[in-house]
């Protein structure tokens, strides 16, 4: 059982850093936006107080609501304006959507997302509950949810909302209010698409993504085994064959998708920053339904990796899609034009932007970040306590009251200190992360034992700088190698490698060694990385293997974690390197 954010105190250090950048810039600053660009004065024409035109585009509503969901875990002072002006909104039957009326509703579930909004109206509702302790947004969720038990089900409509999420929201509704019928009605949308059949996860990668977790969360309260099965097999598929080592997925620009098994493009990589929300949202779900040191690895994976990168260091700038890879040169269509889908040409973005008219990301990565507390401990039914993540923190469960002293994830030390725990023998399990050289890498490690108060537990982790290559069936990647240190890739920024004309020419050999480089305050105090490369810069396209392409010149190069990429302007960015 996830360890709920109420229950854990983020104290100091990386995490601490990333949660209040998002708190005090990036959760206040995107309401201004919202507030800017109408889409609060959406649901307040809609109550009268106000007459302006409906504004934005038709699946708005779900960005305030993931906005909500973050201000009640930040405590946010707006949320408090929010609450009665999305409240007004709602009809006497417990409809709510600013752009559909009484006539229009529910008529083309195809694209109107009217239950993708509701899903996370319902999220926003019982998030309010549980960080708060207030119950009118969650009156609000459940007269909507019994709407649309109402409205759909078995011998009622049969249908779905293209874009799946109010699967999550229901069996969360289920959790939060014990009324078995919103578990039904969850599986009932799932059970909508013929999943039995898929051997894998394809296509918009935000919404497979979504999907499985509405179908974990269903098979995690049923343990219906078909659908335990089904989950597994896709996970199990999605994590060899189509996650980015950063932990994203979803490259291909066309239809925002998951392409073929090993398609990973670098430069041309979709890979949405809600890919990556999605993704930790299925990793922890999949380590809530099988506690399978695999998800809690893929879970920190995509945390530190793809999802930081999609948003800005100070926390209010936002990427939707994040190359893996940029030259950074503008391109130019001389024969097209502007009216070629932006899918085909680009643009590739090279900054993050203040504000999108698709604004799914932002609030995403907010809710996300404000949610993080309740990603790093576990329990079981045995009452002990699990450490799937490290961070300086303190938390209570499981009769547990225990406080995390660590430089993670820069240094590998960690204090676990006891402050209280139950009065019998339990274990603390600590994960021992996949990229650590330690012996317990890739396992829980236990400790069994009585606890006393001021019992510490000391670990000293190895963070190994590491070479990383890919199978080589993803053909993007053929030849190369990533740098990795502890949970981070880094990546190669051509603001800190002024020698390189094309960082594609950068080559490292296996046996590389890397020094750590000074702090970057620029960067928020991170640890960046040198090595010696050698530029190997071609004069040719192609040539015999017998022979020299180009010139060779030694040189010092300097990676930073790819996270951190694109906080000083444009610049070209490579993680995949030559290998000598
Ligand atoms: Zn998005």
């Amino acid at each position: 059982m996830a360890v709920a954010a109420d229950r854990v105190e983020l104290r100091s250090g990386f995490w601490r850093d990333r949660y209040d950048a998002n708190a005090r810039w990036g959760v206040p600053r995107l309401y201004e936006r919202f507030e800017a660009h109408g889409v609060v004065d959406n649901f307040r024409r809609l109550s009268g107080a106000r007459s302006a035109p409906r504004r934005g585009l038709w699946f708005t509503d779900s960005d305030l609501y993931k906005w909500m969901e973050a201000a009640a875990w930040v405590g946010a002072a707006e949320l408090g304006e929010v609450v009665p002006i999305v409240l007004a909104a709602q009809a006497d039957d417990g409809y709510l959507n600013t752009n559909f009326d009484a006539d229009s509703r529910f008529a083309d579930l195809d694209w109107s997302h009217e239950l993708y909004c509701m899903g996370h109206f319902i999220q926003a509702a019982i998030a309010r509950k549980r960080a708060q302790g207030h119950d009118d947004l969650l009156d609000g969720a459940v007269r909507c949810a019994d709407l649309l038990g109402r409205v759909f089900g078995p011998g009622r409509r049969v249908a779905r909302d293209r874009h799946p999420v109010v699967e999550m929201a229901l069996v969360e509704l289920y959790r939060e209010t014990g009324t078995a019928r919103y578990l039904d009605l969850a599986a009932f949308f799932c059970d909508q698409l013929p999943w039995q059949n898929w051997d894998r996860l394809w296509g918009h990668a935000v919404c497979a993504l979504y999907f499985a977790s509405g179908l974990t969360d269903v098979a995690i309260e049923t343990g219906d085994e078909t659908r335990v099965e089904a989950v597994r097999r896709w996970w199990a598929d999605l994590e060899t064959t189509s996650t980015y080592v950063t932990g994203a997925i979803g490259g291909r620009w066309t239809a925002e998708a998951v392409g073929e098994p090993y398609e990973l493009p670098l430069s041309r990589s979709y890979t949405e920053t809600c890919g990556a929300v999605a993704a930790a949202q299925w990793h922890a779900r999949m380590l809530q339904l099988d506690g399978d040191i695999r998800a809690a690895d893929a879970l920190e994976q995509v945390l530190h990796n793809a999802l930081l990168a999609g948003m800005s260091l100070e926390g209010d700038e936002w990427f939707y899609a994040n190359p893996h890879a940029t030259t950074c040169r503008a391109e130019e269509h001389p024969w097209i034009g502007e009216q070629l889908p932006t899918q085909i040409a680009g643009p590739l973005p090279l900054r993050r932007a203040p504000w999108r008219d698709v604004t799914c990301c932002p609030p995403n990565v907010n809710r996300t970040l404000a949610t993080l507390p309740g990603q790093l401990y576990g329990t079981d039914r045995d009452g002990n306590l699990w450490m799937h993540m490290f961070a300086s923190s303190h938390v209570r469960a499981a009769e547990f009251d225990v406080s995390v002293d660590t430089d993670m994830p820069w240094s590998g030390r960690v204090a676990i200190t006891v402050h209280a725990a139950p009065r019998r023998e339990a274990s603390l399990f600590v994960r021992g992360p996949v990229w650590s050289t330690d012996t317990v890498a890739g396992r829980y490690r236990e400790e069994r034992r009585v606890w006393r108060p001021g019992d510490v537990l000391e670990l000293d982790l190895e963070i190994g700088t590491r070479l990383l290559a890919a199978n080589p069936r993803v053909e993007s990647t053929r030849g190369s190698v990533a740098v990795s240190r502890g949970p981070f890739v880094y990546c190669f920024e051509g603001i800190d490698n002024p020698e390189v004309d094309d960082l594609r020419d950068l080559t490292l050999r296996d046996d590389t060694t890397f020094e750590t480089a000074p702090d970057q305050p620029k960067l928020g105090g991170i640890t960046a990385l040198q090595c010696a490369a050698t530029i190997a810069a071609p004069t040719r396209l192609y040539h015999p293997v017998s022979s020299r392409n180009g010139t060779f010149r030694p040189t010092t190069a300097t990676a930073i974690p790819y996270y951190a990429w694109a906080n000083r302007g444009p610049s070209p960015m490579a993680i995949w390197l030559n290998r000598a």
